[in-house]
């Protein structure tokens, strides 16, 4: 049977964190009651002119410095027209041809150990329309605060072969999104939105299968899903001697398939020209060396520097970097506990676990680096256990005290004294003679359930190596 592959493209649209739209004065607040974000300009009323904002060009400027565009020296507005109740001006300010503010770029991501460069074809500036809410059969209703938002849209080359691709893809350009404070990377509330187009084709061929667009996806599962199957479905349909039409399916999440919207409109239909309201943007090489300058380090620099500076591995370092926020929290801790892995795993394991589970971000967290670290270093020292280390996390995440603390109060400093660990650990032995038995006739995985005889008697609080120590030196005479 023929073994097909996948052929993804992203189109990312990102709005924009300006505190205004893009050509009038509107606030962007999220969640404000309908239309009273509204004026004439956004509403499209005769005789209303845009003005742009210059925060939204240097976000989309940066942005594509950031994915390593190159910057076009002069860049216009266009039309693109088509009519929907969305949309009240009847056409929608974007970018055309061959000047949107950054071409050429690209965006490494790593996936299976395996480096990628993932090709963007552009980085340009558009608004956003309204939002139409479906009440009933017979009723739409529809909010223009959105209209007229600020929206960046990223496209990139089909250079993507897997759904598992596809979500990397979008959390490194979320990542670096957020890194440059440009957008708030939320898609649950359609900050960030996605539509990849997905065709297949038999492997090894160089020619491309028709493409479908897919709309509706509004989270990381949704896309991994989404893309999964629609690629499954195309090669079914291509299996089945059928042919796969250029269409706009959309994801249905509840039923987790795919469904057809519309046939997907071809560029000529929009009737794209320059806007003669808006006059071309012009970008001097200074300007343009400005915005490079003013680049904090992103993610892929960072995960790069976190695993020479660090020793960590690729995997850790990807992790760590997802967002600022959470890079900052183990650079924090890092830099007061010398074992960086430690920090690492306890921040990717307990820390990340934790705050999933309880649907907190990492800057609601009440263990602080530093109270992290410094149970670490209780354990690196001796003081505790690592396994009494889970205990004490559990009791700071929730109430935030220091660890310290939480040792004293409840008693739970490690027990290093051997004298009372060799009591314990004979009176063991003593109790469960035919397992001593076998223990010293050779059954060695016996050791685990006299160590674990004593942690138990013990709370937890014995020193596991010591215990360990004991049991050789009994085993021994
Ligand atoms: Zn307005």
């Amino acid at each position: 049977m023929t073994e097909f592959e996948a052929v993804i493209g992203m189109e990312v649209h990102a709005e924009l964190l300006t505190a205004s739209k893009m050509f009038c004065g509107c606030p962007t607040t999220f969640g404000a009651a309908p239309n009273t974000q509204v004026c004439p300009v956004c509403l499209g009323l005769p005789g209303s002119l845009p003005v742009p904002n210059r925060r939204a060009v240097e976000f989309v400027a940066r942005t594509a410095l950031a994915l390593h565009c190159e910057i076009s020296p002069r860049s216009i507005f266009y039309r693109k027209n088509y009519y929907y109740p969305d949309l009240p001006k009847g056409y929608q300010v974007s970018q055309y041809g061959d000047d949107p503010i950054g071409r050429n770029g690209y965006i490494e991501i790593v996936v299976g150990g395996q480096t990628r460069r993932i090709g963007i074809r552009r980085c340009h500036l558009e608004e956003d329309t309204g939002k139409l809410f479906h009440v009933s059969p017979q009723t739409s209703e529809v909010d223009y605060n959105r209209s007229g938002v600020a929206l960046m849209e990223i496209v990139s080359e089909p250079d993507l072969r897997s759904a598992e691709e596809a979500r990397e893809y979008l959390v490194q350009l979320r990542a670096i999104l957020t890194y440059l404070g440009v957008c708030d990377g939320k898609m649950e509330q359609g900050s960030l939105r996605c539509e990849p187009n997905i065709s297949v084709r038999p492997k090894g061929s160089a020619a491309f299968g028709t493409k479908t667009e897919l709309k509706n996806l509004n989270s990381f599962r949704a896309v991994s899903r989404g893309i999964e199957y629609e690629i499954e479905r195309q090669v079914a349909v291509i299996r089945a001697g059928g042919q796969v039409t250029q269409e706009t399916w959309r994801w249905d999440e509840t039923r987790q398939v795919t469904a057809p919207m519309r046939s997907k409109e071809f560029e000529q239909e929009y009737r794209y020209f320059p806007d003669p309201d808006l006059v071309p943007m012009v970008f001097t090489p200074d300007w343009v060396q400005t915005q490079q300058e003013s680049l904090p380090e992103l993610p892929r620099q960072k995960q790069l520097r976190f695993q020479e500076q660090y020793g960590l591995p690729a995997y850790d370092a990807q992790i760590l970097t997802e967002t600022r926020a959470l890079a900052d929290y183990f650079e924090a801790a890092a830099a007061r506990h010398a074992d960086a892995k430690a920090v690492s795993n306890w921040v990717m394991g307990e820390l990340l676990g934790r705050l999933n589970a309880a649907s907190l971000d990492i800057s609601e967290s009440k263990v602080t680096p530093e109270g992290l670290a410094g149970l670490l270093d209780l354990v690196a020292n001796g003081t505790i256990s690592g396994k009494i280390a889970k205990d004490v996390f559990e009791e700071m995440f929730v109430s935030g005290k220091a660890p310290e603390a939480i040792v004293q109060e409840k008693g739970l400093t490690q027990i290093s004294d051997e004298g009372a660990l060799a009591t314990t650990l004979d009176a063991i032995i003593a109790a469960n003679p035919k397992e001593w038995e076998a223990l010293k006739g050779g059954k060695e995985q016996l050791t685990k359930f006299f160590v674990g005889q004593v942690m138990r008697a013990t709370k937890g609080r014995a020193n596991p190596q010591l215990v360990n120590d004991l049991l050789k030196q009994r085993l021994a005479s």
